[in-house]
């Protein structure tokens, strides 16, 4: 970046964190840099000419007066006037304007907070009263793949070539290599073990995250969190284990897919929970399940334990890395389970190498383009060709490879999360204990099958500066302050209408989704909801996530009345209230015709004989549980019929 373009991040970045109270400054702990590098990673050019672009701007008079500055470039003005241009652009009645805002807030803050200082520690850390990541373990297990790295262009033949190794296509490699067929798995991301996984979340969200942790839809209006390493999402997931509810596995058999509501989908089901010991006796509650439980129990509320993928997990002090992958080897990702199982039985892993296309021929799959990390050509030769690289890239894989039914890219489904806040008097250290130990199904059926769930997640700094209002520095750092007695609930809504996936010119999917009326008087509702609980636990005051500071103290001022009528006023437009999403479903879907689905019955694509989806892609529908379990049982489904045919 050109000097003027660095002044203007560095001027951005301490109006974000101006450090003081015993703070540092952005620029101090190197975050401006930390910034700019993290762009220069971002796959698409589009979005780094635009993110220059805006930097090249910043510092001049006309775009400080158009945040209400005055006719003074931004670098020039006090703390004061910095703030009030940033929250010009946070309120603004123009979304791309606040979409901008929240992508440097995030960008700035985020950085911030995760950034180790010298020696691994940052001095933010001790401020906040967070203890900072804790290594990683002595004698951790030891790492069970042996993949293959490029190092110069490759030619592979194989039976099966399978793309991506989460929770779809890991758990396809275990079934399709345990039926004797020759399987080599593409894998994008770096292979990482129990011995990599130190808790620290700025690597971490870089090294296994897509995107290092930064994905959005296109208007920034929510985050999309997905795994890119071997074994994907399941390598950082929170481990909790749902099978498929029974009215969904009813409405997905509606959808033309008779097999999720028979036998086959069961024992599917059955075969995945079997390998990856799913059991109810890891849902030790932790200080912060314990909470909500008080709030639950008060309410009279349903809850109930969560099953979880886990074998030894110690639901302790170590727990609350889980997003960075288990330093215990305690989780039962595919990475320690049907990739292990694939690798046994002659599967060839890739790492570090990404699909760019599927080859076809005479209308079937006949194998894979791909290049590795470093420049080198992989070729695959392959009978059949999986596609499993979650549910963003798959579509934009399929479009790429010149599939052209009009449902690819359709139909996805998010599971939209926000967090409502509750600050304590109690200690709640929130980072710690089991991942998730307890959820909430009271409002699982709000109207016509669809709903919420309210669950917890370990609370490191950035859940909270993800989700956190920020109305000045000094005002958030009271907030990041306050963690150690902090508890966030978060309300994840079962969407029923959708967004989509495209692929842009330079080949990248590019997600837009926005809320129907229908999803976000949801989670209007959830919003609500976990306001009540926290109430009831005890919570002194509780705030949303919206972008305006929308708060109210139990008790007092109208309460959680006001409360929702201040919420409606903040809005709930794009980028006025923090959103994410961690499952992300249904793009590819299958269904009985391809006028609505993308893949028939049994995952192959409608345009490509021998092309079979398995990952979340295929949902015909949002699962409204999370998703993993449901993956792998359609991937286990999927790749069972397709080894019957070949
Ligand atoms: C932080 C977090 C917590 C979660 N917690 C839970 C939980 O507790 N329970 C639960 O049920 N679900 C949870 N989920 C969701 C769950 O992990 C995902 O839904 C699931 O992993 C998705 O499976 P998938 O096969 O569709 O894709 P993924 O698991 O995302 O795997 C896709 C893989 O394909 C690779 N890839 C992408 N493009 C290419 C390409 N072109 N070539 C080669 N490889 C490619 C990626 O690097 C990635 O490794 C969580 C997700 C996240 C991010
Ligand atoms: S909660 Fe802790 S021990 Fe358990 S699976 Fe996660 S990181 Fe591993």
């Amino acid at each position: 970046m050109r000097s003027r373009q660095n002044r203007a991040l560095a001027a951005i970045c301490d109006a974000f964190a101006p450090g003081n109270g015993g703070l540092p400054s952005a620029s101090e702990l190197g975050v401006p840099a930390a910034v700019a590098d993290a762009v220069e990673k971002n796959p698409r050019a589009s979005e780094r000419k635009q993110f220059r672009q805006l930097m090249s701007l910043w510092d001049t008079r006309l775009l400080t007066a158009l945040g209400g500055g005055g006719l003074k470039p931004f670098s020039t003005l006090s703390p004061e006037e910095r703030e009030k241009v940033l929250l010009s652009w946070c309120d603004s009645g123009v979304t791309q304007r606040r979409a901008a805002f929240q992508a440097l807030r995030k960008g700035a803050l985020l950085t911030y907070y995760m950034l180790p200082g010298e020696g691994g520690r940052s001095s933010v850390w001790d401020a906040i009263g967070y203890p900072g990541p804790l290594g990683p373990v002595e004698n951790p297990p030891p790492p069970e793949l042996h993949p293959i790295r490029p190092s110069a262009d490759m030619e592979i033949k194989c039976d099966v070539c399978i793309v991506g190794s989460g929770a779809g296509g890991g758990t396809a490699a275990g079934v399709l290599a345990a039926a004797g067929l020759d399987v080599v798995v593409l894998e994008a991301g770096e292979y990482y073990s129990a011995k990599d996984f130190d808790g620290g979340e700025f690597d971490g969200f870089a090294r296994m995250y897509l995107n290092g942790g930064a994905a959005a839809t296109a208007d920034q209006s929510l985050g999309l969190l997905a795994g890119a390493t071997v074994g994907g999402g399941t390598v950082v997931n929170y481990s909790t284990s749902f099978r498929t509810p029974d009215d969904v596995r009813e409405e997905w058999a509606a959808h033309g897919v008779p097999a999720f509501a028979a036998d086959e989908y069961g024992a599917s089901l059955d075969a995945v929970c079997e390998r990856l010991g799913v059991n109810h006796e890891h849902s030790t509650a932790s200080p912060r399940d314990e909470v909500m439980l008080r709030g639950l129990e008060q309410l009279g509320w349903h809850w109930d334990r969560m099953p979880r993928n886990v074998r030894g997990c110690d639901q302790g002090e170590r727990c609350g890395q889980c997003g960075m992958g288990c330093p215990l080897g305690a989780k039962q990702s595919t990475a320690v389970t049907w990739l292990v199982d694939a690798q046994e039985a002659g599967a060839r892993i890739v790492t570090a190498t990404a699909a760019e296309k599927v080859r076809v021929m005479n209308g079937g799959a006949r194998g894979v383009d791909a290049r590795s990390a470093d420049g080198h050509r992989v070729t695959v030769t392959a009978g059949a060709v999986v596609a499993a690289c979650g549910a963003i890239n798959t579509p934009a894989l399929l479009k790429r490879s010149g599939l052209s039914n009009r449902n690819i890219g359709k139909h996805l489904r998010l599971h939209p999360v926000t967090v409502v806040w509750g600050m304590f008097d109690e200690e709640i250290r929130p980072w710690h204990g089991t991942m998730q130990a307890i959820y909430s199904d009271e409002h699982r059926h709000l109207d016509g099958g669809y709903g919420l769930k309210y669950e917890t997640a370990a609370i490191n700094p950035s859940l909270l500066v993800a989700f956190a209002p920020w109305r000045g520095g000094r005002e958030h750092a009271d907030l990041m302050e306050a963690l150690p007695s902090t508890l966030g609930i978060g309300a994840l809504v079962r969407d029923r209408d959708a967004g989509e996936v495209n692929v842009g010119r330079d080949g990248q999917p590019v997600v837009k989704y926005a809320l129907s009326d229908y999803d976000r008087n949801h989670l209007r509702r959830g919003v609500e909801g976990a306001a009540e609980i926290l109430e009831a636990a005890g919570a002194r005051r509780i705030y949303s996530s919206h972008a305006g500071w929308v708060s109210y103290v139990p008790g007092s001022n109208g309460g959680r009345e006001q409360f929702m009528r201040d919420a409606d006023s903040a809005g709930w437009d794009a980028a006025r209230l923090a959103m994410g999403s961690f499952h992300i479903m249904g793009s590819a879907r299958m269904g009985g015709d391809p006028a609505g689905s993308a893949c028939n019955a049994d995952g192959e694509t409608w345009d490509v004989r021998n092309l079979v989806v398995c990952d979340a892609s295929c949902f015909p529908t949002a699962s409204g549980v999370n998703p993993m379990i449901s993956i792998e049982s359609i991937a286990h489904m999927n790749a069972s019929r397709l080894a019957a045919r070949l």
